[in-house]
């Protein structure tokens, strides 16, 4: 099509063009870099997802504080990205780094639990009203240890998740809708078992579907966000959560709530906000402040059940588990990062920019009258291609416009504005200034007028 999202399609290629010159100018060293790590990384990236970018060459950061990251050849960017959620309380908040000049010659890891382990207990039962917790080391794999735990003490087979979702490289959720088929998600490779026996999908706010899987009686789990965020943004329709809740207790399906990136709706995540009562609950990311570590919890009943259900087993071998998890420098940090950097005061600062920003996107939406829109989930917004939200996860996809995000994202980097290359997702973190929200906005427009030109 000539058109895309009310843009000329030979406009967006146009600005591609201009704009991988201009970056190319400004980014020698980065080039250098790249020509030089191709040697030894595929993709001149030392993990495949750093080729996602809208860059020509991946840029090489040189360091990071706060909401500010400079790369090697000295450009500097207001970061929106926040390495995707794992520094989304800023680079290095002072309580972090304090702690962890502290803690550095005490030892990192030693398998043994820590005092920090009965502080951070309470914390995050106060937090996010579950009793139990465990740790893990990604939100990854917290997502595939609840998983593994709800078929074991359910004894059924599949989990059900949403078409468009993601929580990490767990290969039971990777399946998704085309039409009324689910199928692999298209990319995943190495897959050799048929997921349908495992899993089943359906789209996001489709209570009757939902309903109609449960009554099959095989689903273990339903693992969900409570909002969309990775396939740009789907936002729960009003009483979608409180019927899932109602549904999955009705038919004996546990509840994980994965609040990894809905985090950003509050100081007890998205769960705490709207009542969610989920029977697990997952988090990874920023929950140590840049540190690998995550965590999930349950509730009483789902203990005792856990506790009954490996009473027939023996001991140590339960699939659950990697070694450096729960070690004593990321235990520590994560105390520090609950008690003194995920603060109410953070919160509302994070969140009045991130409003404000959407404000500024949408007056330039308005303005240029644009069929985009703006979503938002706390501090967690995302300039969506569409006029009308996205119900579920075949809408959210049809809003996703490479060609158009990538020229967007490019144009963005080449004003020293940062969003994560996954479509257009911002983030606002406490050092977030009104000056960095002031630069986005006024990139977007001066994009959508060059674009608009032609
Ligand atoms: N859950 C959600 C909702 C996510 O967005 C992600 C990563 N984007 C994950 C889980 C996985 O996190 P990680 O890659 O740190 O394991």
């Amino acid at each position: 099509t000539d058109r895309m999202a009310g843009i000329a399609a030979l406009a967006v290629s146009a600005m591609t063009e201009r704009e991988w010159a201009r970056f190319a100018q400004s980014h020698p060293k980065s080039h250098k870099l790249a020509q030089e790590a191709q040697a030894h990384f595929p993709g001149s990236v030392p993990m495949s997802w750093m080729t996602d970018w809208a860059t020509p060459f991946p840029i090489f950061a040189k360091q990071a504080s706060g909401a500010r990251i400079w790369d090697v050849d000295g450009n500097a960017y207001s970061d929106f990205c926040l390495g995707d959620t794992g520094s989304m309380f800023g680079h290095s908040p002072a309580p972090v780094v304090e702690a962890l000049r502290e803690h550095a010659d005490k030892g990192l890891t030693y398998m043994l639990p820590t005092e920090d382990a009965i502080a951070v207990g309470e914390l995050l039962s106060h937090r996010f009203g579950l009793p139990y917790w465990q740790m893990a080391t990604t939100a990854t794999d917290a997502n595939r240890f609840v998983l593994r735990l709800a078929r074991g003490i359910t004894g059924r087979p599949k989990i059900l998740v949403f078409n468009g979702c993601y929580h990490g490289t767990v290969d039971d959720t990777y399946l998704r809708l085309r039409g009324n088929h689910q199928i692999p998600r298209p990319g995943l490779i190495g897959q050799v078992q048929d997921l349908t026996a495992v899993a089943t999908v359906i789209e996001f706010n489709d209570l009757d579907a939902l309903e109609a899987k449960l009554m099959e009686g095989d689903i273990a789990a339903v693992i969900c966000e409570p909002a969309m965020t990775n396939i740009g943004m789907v936002l729960p329709e009003p009483g979608f959560h409180e019927q899932m809740r109602a549904l999955t207790r009705r038919y004996g399906t546990l509840l994980v709530i994965d609040e990894t990136h809905c985090i950003s709706t509050g100081p007890g995540g998205y769960t705490r906000a709207y009542g969610l009562d989920p029977d697990f609950l997952t988090l990874g990311k920023p929950i140590s402040g840049g540190i690998p570590s995550a965590v999930y919890g349950y509730t009483a009943e789902v203990a005792d059940r856990i506790r009954k259900a490996q009473q027939s087993v023996p001991h140590g071998h339960s699939g659950i588990g990697t070694t450096l998890s729960a070690n004593a420098l990321s235990l520590h940090l994560m105390r520090v990062v609950l008690e003194q950097v995920m603060t109410p005061q953070a919160y509302a600062h994070m969140e009045a920019m991130s409003k404000a920003l959407a404000e500024g996107v949408e007056s330039v939406i308005h303005a240029r009258a644009l069929p985009w829109h703006v979503a938002r989930v706390g501090s967690r917004a995302e300039i969506v291609f569409s006029a009308k939200p996205p119900r579920n996860g075949t809408e959210a996809a049809a809003t996703l416009i490479e060609p158009l995000e990538k020229a967007l994202h490019l144009y963005f980097i080449n004003r020293g504005v940062m969003i994560a290359p996954f479509h257009n997702m911002t983030l606002c973190c406490p050092a977030t200034a009104k000056a960095d929200v002031e630069k986005l906005v006024t990139a977007l427009g001066a994009c959508v007028d060059e674009l608009k030109k032609g």
